[in-house]
């Protein structure tokens, strides 16, 4: 059984969306200056790196949170696809092209993003690869119910809001920040896990995928 982890490690200098809160792990209790243990402490916005995206995040009102996600929902058989380099916006043509296959219910794409991992950067990308509306319309018409992007957002950079809102209306929840730069293209078991965290709008998860 090979277990590929699609998570990427959470650190004080991880790239974190424009002017969202930042992350700070810090030694709230620390050995090395006399204390008796060590205990650490974070502040964090809940979207940072690998992170699931509750429809409350932009739906608001009575619509789910992030612990009332159904486990099963983000557990179970997922499809890793490969897009060309060359790919800049995830469009309902680009994906109406490509081989995903029949009854496919989570789909994870893999774009340059996944790049951008592999090579460490720490700097935000503010053009990486997305979603675009009818790319969203095409995985909500094909009945995905969940589907993973390898950079901060399904949607482009300051133009997310009607994607997200296309996906949370059609059922669809979205994985971001996946870092699938090792991962082929094919099926896998995915687990992915996020924080049970009372009423939030998103939470980071740990992310791996099985092979099968
Ligand atoms: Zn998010």
């Amino acid at each position: 059984m090979r277990i590929y982890d699609i998570s990427v490690t959470l650190s004080n200098d991880m790239p974190t969306w424009p002017g969202d809160p930042t992350i700070e792990i810090k030694r709230f209790s620390d050995m090395e200056a006399g204390d008796a243990i060590n205990v650490s402490e974070m502040h964090t916005s809940l979207h940072i790196g690998t992170h699931v995206d509750a429809p409350f995040h932009f739906l608001g009102g009575d619509s789910t949170t992030i612990e009332a996600l159904p486990l099963n929902l983000l557990t179970g058989r997922a499809y890793v696809l490969h897009l060309p380099d060359n790919v800049d916006i995830i469009t309902a043509q680009v994906l109406g092209q490509a081989s995903i296959p029949p009854r496919t219910r989570r789909l994870l794409i893999r774009t340059r993003n996944s790049n951008i991992w592999a090579r460490g950067e720490k700097a935000f990308q503010t053009d990486y690869v997305a979603l675009d509306e009818s790319g969203a319309n095409f995985l909500v018409e094909r009945g995905m119910r969940v589907v993973g992007v390898d950079y901060l957002s399904v949607g482009p950079f300051k133009a997310g809001r009607e994607v997200h809102t296309i996906l949370f209306k059609g059922g669809v929840i979205p994985i971001e920040g996946v870092d699938l730069s090792q991962v082929a293209q094919g099926r896998y078991t995915l687990y992915c896990l996020p924080l049970k965290i009372a009423g939030a709008d998103g939470a980071p998860a740990r992310a791996i995928l099985v092979g099968v």
